[in-house]
């Protein structure tokens, strides 16, 4: 049968599934409401879980596997669904989540949101985005509304149906080609146990032609034996089995090259042929994962399971990324950069910042070594100061909640400041820069942020006028994209090349608008602000040789390709300072 006339065939036989499943009666017992002007059989669907455990970077695959779609000139959408009941990851705690990433749209999102934006290169937006708490909320209200027609509401039909229309409404609304799903957790979890029935669900009523589904699993190489075992991979994929998925693919995450004999094995369980068991070993770095994706042909493998036959590669896309990979492998010379934090030993939680140096690094070839201060403990101990900055060549003082360590973090910029060390200070550390000044120079003493001193007598930052009115904790800050108006002449405009830039903000306080005039006379400079507002954005200090800070989190739109100019300029910086030495 040649192709045209099967794909016309498969798309006629989704089109009478999905008719069938979501006429509105009273009495069937389906529930798959469409999005209106869902086409079916347009968008292909790849589904990607997870089996063993958790951490095994499936953000990570699912992205890399995006880019590699898109350079066959695919549109791609990856969306990840996460199962707990939170409705969004504003009130997740960064330090046991990692970091709350923050999109354009202002919604506060799980970090793999980030991986997708940095390898696609393009915004999201809050339909990438789901969670158990968004799809009961909706639910819910939906009930409350009567829109169930007096039906007692189930997780089958109507939870699966919910999350079957908000994954089409993606497809429809972003025009994929390919939607990439990524189900948070591991497979058995109770948490994500209706959302592989949906996209159980999701299959059949697509068509197997239309939907791939992807696991990635754990093979276990204890020290003791010096040997591959698949039995933890084999009873994990099962599982998956048992919820009435067969997967596609099988990817399996490894330390070490998985051998011939593992993969057998688990192709002989799983019913997955042996070309399609894949091993996905570690990597000194997640941006040679598309490669490897390529290098095991698994993008001709997804493709032939998708019946996609006319994707052809893109070779400029293609070696844009190359070079980028190039970049990181080839670089001629390392600096150090201190950032300050509590709780640095959790990395996931300053993600975005480390992912930002590492663009900007490769984009000047430059190994960016990271070294972490944690400020509860220079509050303990002022006298280590000293010791701690030894060795660095420029100091980040990144984002921040609360009065602990928030004293440390002041002294780290103060020994920037008078130490002539580059710096950028990102939100909470523009708030603190602006305390330090305001104490050091203004000689406002005890001057503060009204979150870390309420009784201060110099608020010198303050809760924004539209938060003064605001409960609870949800959703609430002033969140997501901004303009910013850069004035010329300055440190800000030379590295941006440009009046108005776009930003992304997530804070409750600003500098309060009864110092500026002071701060100004003093020397500060906010050489960027808010166009409408009187919200101080950035400032600077023009007899340093590199001082800069933001209300705003610039590392949230760094890409591999397009490194935020912020974080290029405190690299160069470093490595001018570095050199001069
Ligand atoms: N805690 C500060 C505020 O709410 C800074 C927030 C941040 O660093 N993201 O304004």
């Amino acid at each position: 049968m040649s192709n045209s006339i099967k794909k016309k065939e498969d798309k006629e036989k989704t089109e009478d599934v999905l008719k069938a499943l979501s006429k509105k009666s009273y009495e069937h017992e389906f529930y798959t409401p469409l999005p209106p002007g869902y086409e079916a059989g347009r968008t292909k669907f790849i589904i990607i879980t997870g089996s063993v455990m958790s951490g095994l970077g499936k953000g990570i695959f699912s992205a890399s596997l995006a880019r590699v779609l898109e350079d066959y000139g695919l549109r791609a959408s990856p969306m990840k669904f996460d199962g707990y009941l939170n409705v969004d990851a504003g009130t997740l705690n960064p330090y046991r989540h990692g970091e709350v990433f923050v999109l354009d749209s202002g919604l506060e999102c799980d970090m793999d949101l980030g991986t997708y934006e940095r390898f696609l290169d393009k915004n999201l937006g809050d339909e990438n985005y789901l969670t158990g708490g968004k799809i009961f909320t909706r639910v819910l209200s939906m009930e409350r509304k009567g829109k169930y027609l007096g039906r007692d509401v189930q997780f089958i039909p109507h939870v699966t149906g919910e999350i079957k229309r908000f994954v089409r409404t993606l497809a429809l609304n972003t025009k994929a080609d390919v939607v990439l799903i990524e189900v948070g957790g591991t497979v058995g979890d109770i948490e994500n146990q209706y959302f592989i029935e949906a996209m159980r669900q999701l299959a059949y009523e697509e068509g197997r032609d239309n939907t791939c589904f992807v696991n990635l699993t754990y093979i276990l190489e204890p020290r003791f034996l010096g040997e591959q075992k698949s039995k933890a991979a084999q009873l994990g994929i099962r599982r998956l089995m048992g919820l009435g998925v067969q997967p596609d693919i099988i990817a399996c995450r490894a330390t070490n090259p998985v051998s011939e004999k593992v993969r057998e094995k688990i192709s002989i369980y799983s019913n997955v042929p042996f070309k399609n068991v894949l091993s996905m070993h570690d990597r000194e770095s997640i941006y040679y994962v598309p490669d490897m994706i390529r290098e095991a042909k698994l993008d001709r493998v997804v493709l032939e399971t998708l019946n996609i036959t006319n994707a052809r590669e893109d070779k400029k896309r293609r070696e844009m990324w190359a070079s980028f990979v190039e970049r990181l492998k080839n670089r001629k010379r390392e600096i150090t950069i201190g950032i300050t934090g509590k709780y640095t030993g959790v990395r996931d939680s300053y993600a975005s910042i480390l992912k930002a140096l590492e663009h900007a690094g490769a984009s000047l070839r430059t190994k960016v070594n990271v070294k972490w201060i944690e400020t509860t403990e220079i509050e303990r101990k002022p006298e280590i100061l000293e010791e701690k900055m030894s060795g660095v060549d420029a100091i980040v003082v990144p984002g921040g909640f609360g009065k602990r360590g928030s004293d440390g973090k002041i002294m780290c910029v103060r020994y920037a400041r008078e130490n002539r060390i580059p710096f950028l200070g990102l939100c909470f550390g523009f708030q603190m820069a602006i305390v330090e000044f305001a104490r050091d120079v203004c000689g406002l003493d005890g001057a503060n942020s009204t979150e870390l001193d309420k009784e201060t007598p110099y608020p010198v930052i303050d809760l924004l006028p539209e938060q003064k009115k605001i409960e609870g904790l949800g959703g609430n800050m002033r969140l997501g994209g901004f303009d910013v108006s850069v004035s010329k002449n300055t440190l800000a405009f030379k590295l941006y090349k440009d009046t108005t830039i776009r930003e992304r903000f997530r804070h409750r306080y600003e500098c309060n608008p009864k110092y500026i005039k002071l701060l100004e006379e003093k020397g500060l400079v906010f050489s960027g602000r808010s166009p409408k507002h009187e919200i101080m954005q950035i400032l600077e200090l023009p007899d340093h040789p590199f001082f800069i800070a933001t209300q705003f989190h610039p590392e949230f739109t760094s890409r591999p390709l397009r490194p935020n100019p912020l974080f290029k300029g405190i690299v160069e910086a470093a490595i001018s300072r570095k050199e001069k030495k």
